[in-house]
């Protein structure tokens, strides 16, 4: 069983003149589900809340922070490239509630596996946003996790942009490298089968790290952008982004067969205006990948993905 958090009001209404589709990904990608042989095993959780002005301060500046609260100045507030509206603000609040809420019940119950369907975190600085991400979900939850319970955690972003958030936090908290250790913020680089032999090599110091007991839990987000026909991506065919997924979730069931390692999903990047279906499609056979390797369930699930009409 996938638990699956997600509120309604996490998902802004689209808005005009935004490039980046990702803010309403999340409804959009559970009715996408709806509609496939994975949402026999979801369940779906609304037990969370937006996080609160303390929990972003451990990330970033009070004075970025307050930008976004208020929407002032507006130049600090969009950063992220995005419209600012209280809106679309109460939105983001939630959408790094939903991540920390997943992470966290992820390592409470290590065997289940846990979703936070969003994007939006990892180009954020902690100073300004970037890149239609607004705040570090994933560092503040890390930094939460670390310092509340004294969590380490690895993640993995397939997104297919470099998730500079975490390295750019390192030396604003400095404990954010015991948090998620060095090497343990996993970026595959290449394309094809370069990228293939790049993330085979990484996931070793994970598996490693994982096996000798030094991680508590690892969060995999898995951005369609890095499929070829993605606007903003290119570095694998269906097949080489299906198997970056096997290797993942292979690994990460070795893992769990000795320890209970935590294992939280997340969405990141995707953007095919020309099919959106088919960016659903990549990240719906990705969720239905780690259901079979890490739950038992085979589902033979392929999505049409459709080649980009040029
Ligand atoms: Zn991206």
């Amino acid at each position: 069983m996938l638990n699956i958090y997600y509120r309604d009001d996490m998902v802004p209404a689209d808005v005009p003149g935004n490039y980046s589709k990702s803010p309403t990904k999340p409804r959009r990608f559970l009715e996408f589900l709806r509609g496939t042989p994975v949402w026999l095993h979801v369940a779906l959780r609304d037990n969370f809340g937006p996080v609160t002005r303390d929990d972003l301060l451990t990330a970033h500046t009070p004075a970025y922070v307050d930008a976004f609260l208020t929407g002032q100045p507006r130049s600090l507030a969009e950063s992220n490239d995005l419209r600012w509206s209280p809106e679309f603000r109460d939105s983001v609040l939630l959408t790094n509630g939903c991540l920390l809420a997943a992470n966290t019940a992820a390592v409470d119950n290590p065997a289940q596996v846990t979703m936070a369907p969003v994007s939006g975190f990892h180009h954020a600085q902690p100073e300004r946003g970037s890149g239609y991400c607004t705040f570090s979900g994933q560092v503040v939850a890390a930094l939460k996790l670390y310092r509340e319970r004294g969590l380490r955690g690895a993640w993995i972003d397939l997104d297919g942009h470099f998730g500079n958030s975490i390295e750019d936090s390192r030396a604003f908290a400095a404990d954010l490298d015991v948090a998620i250790p060095r090497g343990c913020n996993v970026n595959a680089t290449g394309s094809h089968v370069a990228y293939l032999a790049d993330l085979e090599h990484k996931l070793h110091e994970i598996e490693r790290r994982v096996l000798a007991g030094e991680l508590a839990y690892v969060c995999m987000a898995h951005g369609a952008d890095s499929h070829e026909w993605d606007q903003l991506g290119h570095q694998c065919t269906t097949a080489e982004w299906l198997q970056a997924a096997d290797m993942v979730y292979e690994m990460l069931a070795r893992c769990r067969e000795v320890r209970p390692v935590a294992v939280t999903l997340a969405l990141f990047g995707g953007y095919r205006d020309d099919h959106p279906e088919s960016v659903l499609g990549l990240h719906a056979m990705d969720t239905a990948q780690c259901l079979k390797f890490l739950g038992g369930v085979e589902l033979k699930y392929m999505a049409e993905v459709h080649a980009r009409r040029s």
